[in-house]
């Protein structure tokens, strides 16, 4: 039923699709679960992983994306796909956002001290529903995450969708100003597979787009997902963006992805989330084949 629902959400989008037949046992299942998030809270059978984001020509790391992993103690592992779709429908994604919010900045604090002796910056890339960021006291919550674990606000990237521009673009771009303006920079997230137009990408004060792993699943075969790719690079570049190619697998689409000038890379092909104690051991640069 968990792939059921996770395949229900790619086809519905922000809607829960309900199969007939399924009906019933799916709608029990996400009640349950519903129940399940509220306790895993307070049972703690979260745990943040963290993949590295290296850079596309030399594969060194230059930052990691927090990805959220729910140890469910009778179902195993739950993808965030499936949960975190329904802790938004619930309003959970609130009291969750912010609990992820303060373990990631925790856990950056300590590899930024780590770090220290490098005297160079790998920010974290902290994900952000887009609930979670038009809510009022979002600002506050993540000022006070930041000054709880001591970390500098230079060491945390926001990432976002374009969902945030829902209510209208002008809250999202004062939300975005206003953090830049703190040091914390926010990356657009699954860059080109929502609806909204092009123009969005002039107005916000953004520094990063993340092209979907969608148009790099088949880069060097399909010539038409090719073009999208160089020309978001391209309008990308000439905007100061940086970009970042995610779902890399393969040595040919780091080859292909390097040839368009694409700044950053993040895949199996260099590395798998990972926990935290993993991230302090790895290299500072990843070979082709480093999947762990
Ligand atoms: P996303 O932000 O686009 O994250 C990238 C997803 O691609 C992650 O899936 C990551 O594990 C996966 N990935 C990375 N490299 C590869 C690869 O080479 N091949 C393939 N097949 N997949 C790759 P994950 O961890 O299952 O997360 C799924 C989505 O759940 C995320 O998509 C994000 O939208 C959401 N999510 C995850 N963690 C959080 C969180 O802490 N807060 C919020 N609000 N959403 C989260
Ligand atoms: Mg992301
Ligand atoms: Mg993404
Ligand atoms: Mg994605």
């Amino acid at each position: 039923a968990d792939l059921a629902m996770a395949d229900a959400k790619q086809k519905g989008r922000n809607t829960w699709q309900w199969y007939q037949g399924d009906e019933l046992r799916i709608t029990e299942d996400a009640v349950m679960l519903r129940h399940d998030l509220h306790e895993a809270l307070q049972k703690e059978q979260f745990e943040l992983y963290y993949q590295p984001i290296v850079e596309a020509i030399s594969g060194r790391i230059r930052g990691f994306e927090a990805l959220i992993r729910w140890h469910h103690p009778e179902r195993g592992m739950i993808s965030p796909g499936v949960f975190i779709p329904l802790a938004e429908q619930t309003g959970q994604i609130i009291s969750l956002g912010r609990w992820i919010m303060h373990r990631v900045c925790q856990d950056t604090a300590r590899h930024a001290t780590m770090q220290a002796r490098n005297a160079q910056v790998v920010p974290v890339a902290l994900n952000i529903s887009s609930l979670q960021f038009r809510r009022e006291g979002f600002l506050q919550d993540i000022q006070q995450a930041l000054t709880i674990s001591g970390l500098p606000p230079e060491w945390l990237e926001l990432e976002v969708t374009e969902s945030v521009l829902l209510d209208g673009p002008e809250q999202a771009i004062e939300l975005i100003n206003t953090l830049k303006a703190m040091g914390i920079k926010v990356a657009l997230d699954d860059f080109g597979t929502g609806f909204s137009s092009l123009s969005y990408l002039r107005d916000l004060p953004i520094h990063k787009v993340k092209l979907d792993r969608a148009f790099i699943k088949d880069i060097t075969k399909d010539s038409r997902n090719a073009a999208i790719v160089q020309g978001i690079i391209t309008m990308a570049h000439h905007m100061d963006l940086v970009v970042v190619a995610e779902g890399i697998e393969e040595l040919d689409q780091q080859e292909d992805l390097i040839r368009r000038k694409c700044d950053l890379l993040q895949g199996f092909l260099f590395a798998k989330p990972m926990p935290l104690a993993n991230v302090m051991a790895l290299p500072e640069v990843l070979p082709s084949t480093h999947q762990n």
